[in-house]
């Protein structure tokens, strides 16, 4: 441990032909600069926690810093309490309302600004790509993820040179030495290859995006005032898809139509009547984990307050220009874009953002695929026998995963697992994997805040008492599903702890006013600063007063 903790980060520029991106240009020249916590005598193990999400940010926080030297790399540094996201976009909550830094001078964790790029499970270290750019804007992973292509695999990435103001997005690679690895990179938006969406949707899982949408929804109203917008453009322009129609996707459009009635239509009352917001989902209901009463309630409801829910409706592409305009199709953010559905054919709208679930990011599809060589000191089992038999190296591994490239597969320990050609499981020792980008291979919870935060913090006990292996595997406890439904309205799901399990739910949750008042004051408790509880809590009541934040930056 000494040794690592000593060792510095090193200039990979050999590495580089490895990482599987043609034409990168790698900026680092020079070995870098060990930092203070490599110069120190810590004798502490390193647990090196790729992200700063809910999985990597709770854990850090709970590891004991007496034994463990937590060191957090992810391009974005600070953790996001997504439940709110949606308000940020509809100017209920500023964005500083709802993210903590990850830098934070009371606790006890080290950070790095860079995304992962590869593990070598041999060397035990972790390949890195620092993410600090010029001007400080911590998408530009996403934006090269984004220009790259993503879930579709390699295939289907974009072959057309960068854009030169992408190119200085790049980063210096590093290698940073660990003793334990937690991967909870999280995950990306799903687009089904669906054409058009990758380009020209806007996703939701970021304050960038979320700051993207607001600006978008305020671009639209200013443009449709314009005196030259023609009435169909405007109507085109002010009206807003919403592709999928779970949690996010609900309360974005109940978010965003609270912010339309309730404080942008007395700035532009020429207006009246022309904004639009539609739901799209393939299935035939909302909210599919909710009970059904709970699911027609919400329906029900939104429909009554002008949110147009189009369910078992097949988006087929989206594209820039107006219905019914011959290609070529350029980027013009001054007009419409042209969403197509085979139900209703092709519709002009001013934005369309897109939630249709989870895919897994190109670190877990790609990076994590094969295994070079075989790590047979870090292996805790093969099919349940240890140590690991000698000529276990002669055949090829990758790293097991769910279906369709689907997350890591974990035991009940959360430790990631590799496969061989043979079909033998083996159990990695020392790399875990929790949050969207893992799934139990018994009892998965679902790709929630709430079962990620549970698993990071069971980690952490476990990594704490020196307890992995020897107690009873992860098990997640649901404690309720909630969900806003606009105008002061909410739903919320209450898990049945009665004879018939925790699987079966009450057949009426709570719903309504009280439901948004319940809601309200538990985001504010689960809120991690009390500086952001207060601020929250705050705000909400200020806008009772002096309505949302109309600004658009
Ligand atoms: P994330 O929280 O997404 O964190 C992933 C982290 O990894 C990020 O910091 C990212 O920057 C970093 N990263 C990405 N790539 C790399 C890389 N290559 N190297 C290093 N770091 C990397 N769940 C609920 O239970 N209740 C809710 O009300 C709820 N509302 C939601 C609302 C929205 C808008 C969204 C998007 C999600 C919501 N969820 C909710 C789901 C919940 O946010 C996720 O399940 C949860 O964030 C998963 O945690 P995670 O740590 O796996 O990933």
């Amino acid at each position: 441990v000494a040794h690592r903790l000593h060792s510095t980060y090193t200039s990979t520029t050999s590495i580089i032909p490895t990482l599987h991106t043609p034409g990168r240009r790698c900026l680092a020249t020079q070995a870098q600069q060990p930092t203070a916590a490599q110069e120190s005598d810590d004798k502490r193990e390193r647990v090196v926690i790729l992200g700063s999400g809910w999985g990597g940010y709770t854990l850090s926080r709970r590891l004991s810093p007496k034994t463990f030297a937590p060191l957090i790399i992810s391009p974005r540094s600070y953790f996001v309490f997504t439940p709110l996201l949606t308000n940020t976009a509809s100017g209920s909550l500023d964005f500083s309302n709802i993210v903590e830094p990850v830098r934070d001078p009371r606790s006890k964790v080290n950070f790095i600004q860079g995304a992962a790029r590869g593990v070598n499970l041999k060397k035990k270290t972790v390949l890195c790509e620092a993410t600090v750019v010029k001007s400080g804007v911590t998408e530009s992973p996403r934006t090269l993820e984004e220009h790259r292509g993503t879930e579709e695999g390699p295939e289907t990435r974009n072959k057309q040179p960068m854009h030169p103001y992408l190119e200085w997005e790049q980063g210096e690679m590093f290698e940073v030495p660990y003793d334990k690895l937690v991967i909870a990179v999280g995950a990306v938006s799903r687009t089904f290859g669906t054409p058009g969406v990758r380009e020209n949707a806007m996703f939701f899982k970021d304050i960038g995006d979320a700051k993207r949408v607001k600006r978008r929804l305020r671009e639209c109203f200013e443009l449709a005032v314009l005196p030259f917008t023609t009435p169909e453009m405007r109507k085109w322009l002010l009206s807003f898809a919403i592709v999928g129609a779970g949690p996010t996707g609900i309360e974005l459009a109940a978010s965003l139509r609270d912010f339309i009635y309730s404080d942008l239509m007395a700035l532009y009352p020429s207006l009246n009547g022309i904004p639009k917001i539609t739901l799209y989902d393939v299935a035939p209901k909302v909210l599919s984990m909710f009970d059904e009463s709970l699911s027609r309630y919400a329906m029900e409801t939104m429909k009554r307050e002008g949110v147009d829910i189009k369910t078992s409706h097949h988006v087929k592409s989206l594209r820039w220009g107006v219905p019914g305009a011959p290609p070529p199709y350029h980027m013009d953010p001054k007009r419409c874009l042209t969403l197509t559905t085979e139900e209703d054919g092709e519709l002009g709208v001013g934005m369309c953002v897109w939630v249709t679930g989870n895919a897994m990011p190109k670190f877990i599809t790609e990076s994590l695929d094969s295994v070079e060589e075989f790590p047979t000191d870090s292996i805790h089992s093969i099919e349940g026998s240890s140590p690991a038999p000698a000529d276990a190296e002669k055949v090829s591994w990758k790293f097991k995963k769910a279906p369709k490239n689907g997350p890591l597969l974990v035991d009940g320990y959360l430790r990631v697992q590799l496969q061989n050609e043979k079909g033998q499981t083996a159990v990695l020792r020392d790399v875990f994997a929790l949050g969207d980008n893992a799934m139990p291979e018994k009892g998965a919870p679902p790709a929630t805040a709430q079962a990620t935060s549970q698993e990071a913090k069971w980690l952490a006990d476990r990594l704490n008492k020196n307890e992995v292996g020897k107690t009873p595997p992860f098990s997640f406890r649901d404690l309720g599903t909630m969900a806003y439904i606009g105008d002061e309205r909410a739903l919320m799901q209450i898990p049945h702890t009665g004879d018939r399990g925790a699987s079966n739910f009450l057949p009426e949750g709570i719903k309504g006013r009280t439901a948004s008042l319940i809601w309200k004051t538990a985001y504010i408790s689960m809120s991690i600063s009390w500086r952001n509880k207060l601020r929250v809590a705050f705000r909400w009541m200020l806008n009772k007063i002096f309505g949302r934040d109309i600004s658009r930056f």
